[in-house]
């Protein structure tokens, strides 16, 4: 079977919402509204798209743009076509407990859906769809892994070659057009790049900056492989040792940092026991006013996805889950580092799947 076969192959999916019925047992039926989540548990990838799973039917609505498509993706399923709610109302009746995805519907939907389906109840159902998107099987590990790969390949290759007197923007772009040169289908996010002063900004956006010799430079990127994403970041000197010296043992504590949380990573570990190995590794190198973000996130079909790595997180790491390990320090006015790389949760550790060198060169 080919790779998109494995991922969004009917069996496949049919078997998603085999296990998302099986945890309804307090709902007549569920709403899914977000589409990512309708992608998962469909193959459908259209942008107007909803799923109403009830006990003994699943059905996809889309609008008449679509219905080639769903018919396509999702030959195993009913398909509605309908821009409003009338699909809903025709198949539920007065009393019905309909769970919808509360955490992601706004009110005004939610007022409309009351109105569309007489006598309805609605039930906050949470992020039940998530919550099962948190194990990946065996295709979409794949689809990360091999993301993974093109991110790693293609990034070496650009810090390799990158100038002083290259733009942020420059840089960003290149490493896209690695990403897709290499096959992918996209770039998960858009790239950060981030020169000098401006690494102290986690979220920093590429600008025409130049990049001067003795910057330090922090790209944060990701291939995007049959919807699936990598997320990957290294920080490097371009041109010369780093003009801000203290940024040295700061980069040197970061990595530091990076490794304490991945050997963390255990099944039966707590997001909040991976953040502490790394944040402490940054205290103790006097950087704890530095931290500006949690160690880290699960990733698939969104770059952020459940569990986050933060301080204090309960949730518990688990063989199938994929994350990131990315610990930073930033030094408002100076710059920052970050090192983050995707992992694979298995029954036994952590294996890096964006493999790279983590060291400091001096282009
Ligand atoms: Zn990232
Ligand atoms: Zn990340």
């Amino acid at each position: 079977m080919s790779l998109a076969s494995t991922i969004s192959d009917p069996g496949v999916t049919a078997g998603r919402r085999t296990k998302l019925r099986e945890g309804l047992e307090d709902l007549d039926a569920l709403l899914v509204t977000r589409a990512v989540n309708v992608r998962y548990l469909t193959g459908f990838t259209g942008s107007s798209a909803s799923l109403l799973v009830t006990a003994d039917a699943d059905v996809l609505r889309t609008d008449g743009r679509y219905v080639e498509q769903a018919a396509e993706q999702s030959p195993d399923l009913e398909i509605a076509v309908d821009r409003g709610d009338e699909w809903l109302a025709k198949r539920l009746g007065p009393g019905v407990r309909l769970g919808v995805e509360d955490h992601d519907l706004p009110w005004a939907r939610v007022r409309q859906l009351e109105a569309a389906v007489e006598g309805v109840v609605l039930e906050p159902a949470g992020a039940r769809v998530e919550r099962l998107r948190q194990i990946k099987d065996s295709g979409e590990l794949s689809a990360i892994a091999q993301a993974c790969r093109i991110t790693a390949e293609t990034l070496t290759r650009v810090l390799a070659a990158v100038q002083p007197g290259t733009t942020e923007r420059e840089f960003a772009a290149r490493v896209e057009a690695g990403f897709r040169d290499a096959g992918a289908q996209d770039r998960a996010f858009a790239t950060i790049a981030a020169a000098g002063p401006n690494g102290a900004r986690p979220h920093h956006e590429p600008t025409d900056r130049a990049i001067a010799a003795g910057d330090l430079v922090t790209v944060d990127c990701g291939a995007l492989v049959h919807g699936y994403a990598a997320d990957m970041t290294r920080t490097v000197a371009v041109g010369a040792p780093p003009a801000e010296q203290r940024l040295i043992a700061v980069h040197d504590a970061v990595r530091a940092a990076q490794t304490a949380g991945i050997e963390a990573i255990v099944p039966g570990a707590t997001a909040g026991d991976v953040d502490a190995a790394a944040r402490s590794v940054l205290a103790d190198a006097g950087l704890k006013d530095a931290i500006a973000h949690p160690t880290g996130h699960g990733l698939g079909l969104e770059v952020h996805e459940q569990p986050i790595l933060r301080s204090g997180g309960v949730a518990t790491l688990q063989p199938g889950m994929a994350v990131t390990v990315e610990p930073g320090a930033y030094l408002p006015g100076i710059g920052g580092v970050r090192v983050e790389d995707t992992v694979a949760v298995t029954e036994v550790g952590a294996t890096v799947l964006t493999v790279a060198t983590s060291e400091l060169p001096f282009r």
